[in-house]
């Protein structure tokens, strides 16, 4: 079996790689992914999936097999802008091979994966998918604004899979987790006055100046979790409001972001936000939303909290992905490790405890990079992974 996904990845290496540079030539910021939409779709019909639905939302999702084991493959599509050309030394847009590298916004964040699962997908279909599995490859829209939410729809109206891979660029280790985060603004009110006379009013920055200076302090003696390490919390933002540049200001506002380690929840970071308070009884801190119109016209939106999460390292999908990775890469050692940035897994593992893990090609310090690339010799390996997870799988879960 493991040799015979081997002859097809060889069989397909081409194609892959020409596909890749294709997914890369065909631009998808949030928001306007349609376009790469309609080019996943004719791939996957061309190599005979099984069914395959664009969704409401605008997400793509193509299946093989018919099992009871609903095993998904997620890779989101859009990037983020590659608009400042000229601080790259290639046009990032042209999908061009240099060194062994593929080049452009997406090769590695992450869109460059979703090539490669469609392939392995192809593959499974082509040596006898086991009975027991369906595969969903799943392209998701609109992460890089809104990790997690375009998924959440898919999840609730299209299908809830029993296990995820997430296709984020890992250097093809395992992945298991990464922190959490929740964005809050946090309003305080005073009582304007004239400049000439501030003791007839209730300064709003003087009272915020203290509160983001307590936020400052409380955040040193956050607790170091071993595997994901330690919370953060930025003041990002601060804005105020008076009659005039003359007066006392009667609003004052801050933005935080605020990144989440294990066991912090969005529940415990308020409660410390509120510690943090100087006149509690006019504050008020409230969660932000994020709202936008997918590029199928649909208005979609979230509260802008994402869980962390963590799978155990025993459990048998990140066994599973261990044995087929070493596999796929022998005598490369391959590490499980973590993200630090956050992914999909926020509403996979997150939101709807489905366990999940990372494996893609490319690597996490090159997302949202200038001249961004993926090495194209992982491609295939990445390809033959997505191939054989679903056999491993089922050894570990019979
Ligand atoms: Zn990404």
């Amino acid at each position: 079996m493991e040799e015979r996904i081997k002859e097809l990845v060889k069989k397909y290496e081409n194609d892959i790689i020409a596909f890749a540079k294709k997914i890369v030539q065909t631009k998808s910021y949030p928001s306007y992914e349609g376009k790469l939409v309609k080019l996943l779709e004719s791939k996957m019909k061309e190599l005979g999936f099984d069914e395959v639905i664009i969704d409401e939302t605008g997400n793509i999702i193509g299946r093989v097999g018919n099992g009871p084991v609903k095993l998904l493959y997620d890779a989101h599509i859009d990037t983020v802008q590659a608009e400042d050309r000229e601080n790259w030394s290639v046009d990032p847009f042209a999908g061009e091979i240099k060194d062994g590298k593929l080049y452009g916004r997406g090769s590695s964040d992450e869109k460059v994966a979703i090539g490669c699962m469609i392939y392995g997908a192809k593959i499974l279909k082509e040596i006898g998918i086991p009975k027991e599995i369906s595969l969903y490859i799943l392209g998701s829209v609109q992460e890089e604004d809104c990790d997690g939410l375009s998924m959440y729809y898919t999840f609730n109206e299209v299908v809830k899979p029993d296990f995820v891979v997430l296709g984020e660029p890992t250097s093809l280790d395992v992945y298991r987790g990464h922190k959490g985060r929740v964005e809050v603004e946090i309003i305080t009110k005073g009582k304007s006055s004239h400049a000439a006379h501030p003791d007839k009013g209730d300064n709003a920055i003087y009272k915020m100046a203290q509160t983001v200076l307590n936020i400052k302090e409380m955040a040193k003696n956050f607790k170091e979790d071993p595997f994901l390490g330690k919370g953060t919390a930025v003041v990002s933002h601060i804005e105020s409001k008076a009659p005039s540049i003359n007066s006392v200001p009667y609003e004052a506002k801050i933005f935080v972001d605020r990144r989440l380690t294990v066991g912090e929840i969005k529940e415990s970071a308020i409660k410390e936000f509120e510690s943090c308070l100087v006149d509690k009884a006019n504050s008020e801190i409230r969660v932000l939303t994020y709202e936008t119109r997918s590029w199928k016209g649909r208005l979609i939106s979230q509260e802008k909290y994402f869980p962390t999460w963590i799978l155990e390292e025993d459990h048998p999908l990140v066994r599973a992905g261990f044995e087929t990775a070493k596999i796929v890469r022998p005598n490369e050692g391959v590490k499980i490790s973590r993200w630090t940035f956050s992914t999909n897994g926020v509403t996979s593992m997150g939101r709807f405890h489905i366990p999940s893990i990372g494996f893609g090609p490319g690597d996490e310090w090159l997302a949202h990079a200038v001249d961004e690339y993926v090495r194209v010799s992982d491609l295939p390996k990445a390809t033959e992974f997505y191939a054989l997870l679903p056999f491993k799988l089922l050894e570990k879960i019979k």
